[in-house]
């Protein structure tokens, strides 16, 4: 990376992500500056962080109460805020397939986009391959288990790898007996061991939707099939996934469970910079590190998530919304937390022969997968 000032949008700044991003990029004003800032409704949280910024652009998705100048209202900002002509790298920390068309625009754009929002692969792999082979942008994970596998690559070729192995918490529930899981509250759900997150990934990160998420993320970004990539439960999260390579040799990436070095290096890859803010690895004190296999029965919603990977087509698509349409549901209190999954299961079920080859076909699923989980709970 040459010595000139990066422009950077974060898009999606006032949720858990983008407020690590800014805290990071506030550290780097001699590398980046941040030009545009984007929301969905908190408006007062979007103005102060204005206050401090200074943006190009500003767009709110929501506008209720507030009118401030010049800010830009409505869905169209975020593709307006993402393609923005001066913005070198997009930081997608959106949450949900919400995040789809910044991440296509920014590809097709041409622009380095640090990806937090997993979903854009998800729902739409392929087409976020064509949109970057299109316009010459680039995908650099933000997400920890992807930013580790990046690292852990180097530069070798993907024909020297053998198995990628993707490393999970196990969340709150991980020891819990199966009839307490199904039962669990929002209060427990929400109580995540290791990492402070947002309410849905905190959420997917309790039922393991979220690591059915990242082994299609995986497989999108590196290439590698879904039979080679595994899953592993390390409750103390320091190991942030390892890859293994033909000769049997397997190199892990470690750090505290911070995603300061994770946003940092989506902005500096492949430089490596100092920053003082990313908490260091004190291997005494982290010690013991262990590692368990999953509970797939306690926690059916990674296997449905892969499977849905690997069928293609549009069931990645239902997997992801019919999950972030149960999720909202859990969140409200209307549906217990074994719910979820069920609602995943009925959904991919309902939806097995929807087609999805191009984006329009991909949000009718989307849609319908919403529409069956909703009329699922209606009475
Ligand atoms: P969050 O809920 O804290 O923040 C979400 C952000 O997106 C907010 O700024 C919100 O205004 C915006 N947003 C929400 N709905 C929107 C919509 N419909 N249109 C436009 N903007 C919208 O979420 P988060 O925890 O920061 O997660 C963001 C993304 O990063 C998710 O895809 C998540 O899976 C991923 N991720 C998060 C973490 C983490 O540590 N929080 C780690 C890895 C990956
Ligand atoms: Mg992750």
């Amino acid at each position: 990376m040459s010595a000139r000032i990066r422009n950077v949008a974060v898009l999606g700044s006032t949720g858990s992500i983008g407020r690590t991003a800014l805290r990071v990029l506030r550290r780097h004003p001699d590398r980046f500056r941040t030009i545009v800032l984007t929301a969905h409704s908190n408006g007062d949280e979007l103005a102060a962080q204005v206050a401090t910024v200074s943006p190009r652009f500003v767009g709110l998705v929501q506008n209720g109460h507030r009118a401030a100048e010049g800010w830009h209202f409505g869905v169209e900002a975020l593709v307006a805020g993402a393609t923005h002509p001066d913005v070198d790298i997009v930081i997608n920390a959106i949450v949900g397939a919400a995040g789809l068309d910044a991440t296509l625009a920014a590809l097709e754009a041409g622009k380095r986009v640090a990806l937090a929002n997993k979903e854009s692969l998800v729902v739409a792999g392929s087409l976020v391959a064509a949109a970057a082979a299109r316009g010459g942008g680039s995908i650099i994970p933000v997400d920890s288990e992807h930013s580790a596998i990046l690292q852990c690559l180097s530069t070798r070729p993907g024909a020297e790898v053998s198995r990628l192995i993707i490393t999970a918490s196990g969340g709150p529930f991980r020891t819990w007996p199966l009839e307490k899981v199904r039962t669990a509250s929002l209060a427990d759900a929400l109580n995540h061991p290791t990492w402070s997150m947002g309410r849905k990934i905190t959420v997917d990160s309790a039922t393991l939707a979220n690591k059915a998420l990242e082994v299609i993320e995986a497989h999108h970004l590196f290439g590698i099939p879904f039979d080679r990539i595994e899953v592993v439960v390390h409750p103390q999260s320091i190991v942030h996934s390892m890859v293994e390579f033909i000769d049997g040799s397997v190199i892990a990436q470690l750090g505290v469970p911070s995603m300061e070095l994770p946003i940092l290096y989506a902005l500096t890859h492949p430089e490596r910079i100092v920053d003082d803010g990313v908490p260091r690895l004190d291997p005494v004190a982290m010690s013991p590190l262990t590692f368990e296999p999953v509970r797939h029965d306690a926690f059916p919603a990674l296997a449905l998530g892969v499977g849905a990977g690997r069928a293609g087509g549009a069931a990645p698509a239902v997997f992801n919304a019919a999950n972030e349409q149960a999720v909202a549901l859990f969140l409200a209190g209307s549906i217990s937390f074994h719910d979820i999954s069920s609602a995943i299961e009925s959904a991919l079920r309902a939806l097995r022969a929807t087609p999805g080859e191009d984006r329009a076909a991909l949000l009718a699923a989307d849609a319908a997968a919403r529409q069956h989980v909703q009329d699922l709970f209606a009475c």
